[in-house]
C-alpha cells in the first residue's frame, strides 16, 4: 500500500481525462491518471477523430470548440500525431437541404463558403456528382485518427515530469483525501472523475439521479483507397443537418425534419446520419447511428450499417468499398446539456457527458475548468 501524494489524479485515460491531464502538465502540477483497462479503449479511441466546431452554435460553444481545435493541433506537434486541418463540407442534394446550409452562411458565415457543384469536386473529387446541388465548405474542423491520437497523448504525458499514468488499475473508492484502487492508495489535493459511461463503480447513486444516459453507435471503415484518392475536407449529407445543434436556428429545419421522418423514417428510429472521415493510411471511417439507454445488444446491427452505406453512396464513390471494420462505441450523454459536472464534494469533481462532442470540446473545456486553479 503506497501513500503517495499528488496535486491532482484524473480518473479515466480518455480524451476529457488526457485533456485535463494536459492542462495540469502546463501547470506544473504533479498529477496522477488511472485508467482501469491496459489502454484507453473506450469512446475516445471509437470515433471518427471529427473535431467539429461547425456542429457547434455561435457563442461560448462554438468558441469553446474552436479553442479545442486549437489544442489539437497545437499538440500534434508536441505528441506527433496526424491532424489534418481538413475542413468539411456539408454536401445538399436537395433544395430544402440547401435552403439550410444558405440561411447557415448568412448568419453565421465568417468561417464558411457556399460551394458550386463544380467548386466542391475541386476539392473533393469523389463526391458523388448527381443531384449534387451545393455544399457548405467549413475550414475549422480537424481530422485526426481517434486511436492513434489518444495513445500518443498518453505517451507523452508519460514523458513528461509531472504526470503519471497507470494502466490496468482501477479506482474502486474516493473518500477525500484518499483515492484507493485496486493496486494502492493515494492522496490527493483533488480528484477529477473523468469516467466516460462507467457509471456504476464510482458514484452508482449520483448517476442514478442525473439525467444522464448512454449512446450506443455503429461505425464502419473502408479499406485503404488507392493513393490517386484524397478524401479532402470530412463529408457529411443533409441528414446532418438534424444532428447538431448549429443548424437550429435555421428556419427550415423543422420541415425538413419533418419530410425525413415521413419518407425514411428508419433515419430517425436509429438515429442514424452519415459522415465520413479519413485517416494517415486512407482509410475511410464511415458512421454512424444512435440507440439511447443504459445497457445494448452486445452485437452491430448489419441492418443499420447498410442504412449508412447506401446513405453515403449518394454522396461518395469510394473506389474501394470494401469494408475492413465494424465496431461500436458508448457515450455518456447529457441531454440537459453540453456537458455533466458535478461536484461530489469539495474537490472531488465528476466530468463527463459530452455525448457526440468529446473530442470537440474536452481541449477548450479542460483549459476553462482548469483556468483559476
Ligand atoms: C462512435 C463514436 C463516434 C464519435 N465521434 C466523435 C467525433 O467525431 N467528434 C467528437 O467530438 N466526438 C465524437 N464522439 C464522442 C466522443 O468520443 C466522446 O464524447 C468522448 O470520447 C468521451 O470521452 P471520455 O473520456 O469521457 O470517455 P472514455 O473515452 O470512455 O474514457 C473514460 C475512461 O475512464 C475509464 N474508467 C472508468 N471508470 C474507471 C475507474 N473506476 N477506474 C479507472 N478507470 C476508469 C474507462 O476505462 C475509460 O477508458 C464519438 C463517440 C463515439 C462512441
Amino acid at each position: 500500500m503506497k501513500n503517495e501524494k499528488y496535486d491532482l489524479i484524473i480518473v479515466g485515460a480518455g480524451v476529457v481525462g488526457l485533456a485535463h491531464a494536459y492542462q495540469a502538465e502546463l501547470k506544473g502540477l504533479k498529477t496522477l491518471v488511472i485508467e482501469k483497462e491496459q489502454m484507453a479503449i473506450g469512446a475516445s479511441v471509437r470515433n471518427f477523430g471529427m473535431v467539429w466546431p461547425i456542429g457547434q452554435p455561435q457563442g461560448y460553444l462554438y468558441d469553446r470548440a474552436m479553442k479545442s481545435r486549437e489544442i489539437w493541433v497545437e499538440l500534434s506537434k508536441k505528441a506527433n500525431y496526424w491532424a489534418s486541418e481538413s475542413g468539411s463540407i456539408h454536401l445538399a442534394y436537395a433544395k430544402d437541404e440547401w435552403d439550410i446550409l444558405d440561411e447557415y452562411h448568412t448568419k453565421w458565415g465568417q468561417n464558411t463558403l457556399l460551394l458550386t457543384p463544380k467548386e466542391i469536386l475541386k476539392h473533393s473529387p469523389h463526391v458523388n456528382p448527381m443531384n449534387l446541388i451545393g455544399g457548405l465548405f467549413s475550414a475549422t474542423e480537424v481530422n485526426v485518427n481517434a486511436k492513434e491520437a489518444i495513445h500518443s497523448i498518453a505517451s507523452y504525458l508519460q514523458q513528461q515530469p509531472n504526470i503519471d499514468i497507470h494502466y490496468g488499475e482501477q479506482v474502486q473508492k474516493i473518500e477525500y483525501p484518499s483515492v484507493q484502487t485496486t493496486d494502492a492508495t493515494y492522496i490527493a489535493d483533488r480528484v477529477l472523475v473523468c469516467g466516460g459511461s462507467d457509471f456504476m463503480t464510482l458514484f452508482p447513486e449520483i448517476f442514478k439521479q442525473s439525467p444522464l444516459i448512454k449512446s450506443k453507435l455503429q461505425m464502419l471503415r473502408s479499406k485503404a483507397q488507392p493513393s490517386s484518392f484524397a478524401l479532402g475536407p470530412m463529408l457529411c449529407g443533409g441528414l446532418t443537418l438534424r444532428h447538431y445543434a448549429s443548424f437550429e436556428t435555421c428556419s427550415g429545419l423543422q420541415a425538413y425534419k419533418q419530410r425525413i421522418s415521413e419518407e425514411s423514417p428508419w433515419f430517425d428510429e436509429w438515429g442514424i446520419h452519415v459522415m465520413a472521415s479519413s485517416n494517415e493510411f486512407n482509410e475511410i471511417v464511415i458512421g454512424d447511428s444512435h440507440e439511447y439507454g443504459f445497457s445494448f445488444d452486445p452485437f452491430n446491427k448489419q441492418q443499420i450499417n447498410d442504412y449508412i452505406l447506401d446513405y453515403l453512396q449518394g454522396f461518395l464513390l469510394l473506389p474501394n468499398r470494401e469494408i475492413s471494420d465494424t465496431w461500436y462505441g458508448v457515450y455518456a450523454k447529457n441531454p440537459e446539456g453540453t456537458e455533466f459536472v458535478h461536484e461530489v464534494e469539495d474537490k472531488v469533481t465528476i466530468v463527463t457527458g459530452f455525448g457526440g462532442a468529446g473530442m470537440t470540446f474536452s481541449f477548450g473545456f479542460a483549459q476553462e475548468f482548469m483556468q483559476e486553479w
